[in-house]
């Protein structure tokens, strides 16, 4: 397919933002993203998108958007809740050849599993005050999208990608590393966005588990929760609230004496799994 979607033949992003007086808001986690080669770099390790629907949430002014429709990506759709936005991203909907649709809505109530037809992908610049519930939706249904590849606080894609012995190694490691290979692509400094937010940010890509550890994912949750809601303490003491918890971990096969940040995702897989065999959850 020959990309006909050239992102400078619009307008500067700086005149969309003055022309439509989209001042920032922080309430909505507005941090935007100006530089199109930027936007550029982060499209392209989205990977091969030949085909593919792409959903992007929060495009805010479009930096990011136009770089989508510059891929061989089939479609982009788009979810945003600011209409502000929704307005001044019609002259992009009506370059783009009917590849780009805006829905206006909160992506947290948006399925996108339900949006856009397979094979899809996520793209996008989260907003970071919900950016952690918006993936955790997503990868509960994982091996449903070619790929997930979005920009986080640094210190959150630290925890994302974390292994157990480190500090960073958490809930939200073993829920993202049982599902998803999750890789850091990039870093960009706080003076990339505009206003810029007070950390640094980190790009990172996932792609569903071919074989995950089976268990169920309530189960997991409230495992982990357990484990890493007392982290300094022993499992055998954290994971009372679970139950016969020396006998939920000899039957995983864990040393009660382990603290939750020993324990690697698969143990933690096998503590559900018993869990759920005493229970008799799914
Ligand atoms: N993609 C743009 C960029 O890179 O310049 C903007 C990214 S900005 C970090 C986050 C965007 O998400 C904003 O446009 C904001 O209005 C939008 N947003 C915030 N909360 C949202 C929600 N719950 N659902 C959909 N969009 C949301």
């Amino acid at each position: 397919m020959i990309v006909v979607f050239d992102p400078h033949a619009l307008p500067p992003l700086r005149d969309v933002i003055a022309r439509h007086g989209l001042d920032a808001r922080k309430s909505l986690g507005q941090n935007f993203l100006l530089d199109l080669n930027l936007t550029g770099r982060i499209a392209r390790s989205a990977g091969d998108l030949r085909g593919v629907t792409v959903v992007e949430v929060g495009p805010g002014p479009g930096g990011l958007t136009r770089a989508l429709l510059a891929t061989d990506a089939a479609a982009v759709v788009a979810v945003e809740r600011d209409s502000r936005f929704v307005r001044a991203l019609q002259d992009v909907v009506e370059a783009s050849a009917g590849r780009l649709t805006i829905v206006e809505a909160d992506a947290l109530e948006v399925d996108p599993v339900e949006l856009v037809p397979a094979p899809r992908a996520i793209v996008a610049n989260l907003p970071y005050n919900v950016a952690t519930p918006l993936l955790l939706g997503w990868l509960k249904r994982i091996d449903a999208f070619a790929g997930l590849t979005l920009m986080f606080q640094k210190e959150v894609a630290d925890r994302l990608v974390a292994q157990p012995g480190s500090k960073s190694y958490g809930r939200l490691s073993v829920i993202a590393q049982w599902r998803a290979q999750a890789k850091v692509l990039f870093n960009l400094p706080a003076k990339a966005f505009t206003p810029p937010p007070k950390v640094e940010s980190t790009v990172v890509q996932f792609t569903a588990r071919p074989d995950p550890e089976p268990a169920d994912w309530k189960t997991m949750e409230r495992v982990t929760a357990a484990a890493f809601g007392q982290r300094r303490k022993m499992l055998r003491q954290s994971l009372k609230p679970l139950g016969d918890a020396e006998a939920l971990l000899a039957e995983a096969g864990l040393d009660g004496t382990a603290r939750a940040e020993e324990v690697p995702v698969a143990g933690f897989a096998a503590l559900a799994r018993a869990v759920s065999a005493r229970t008799g959850a799914s």
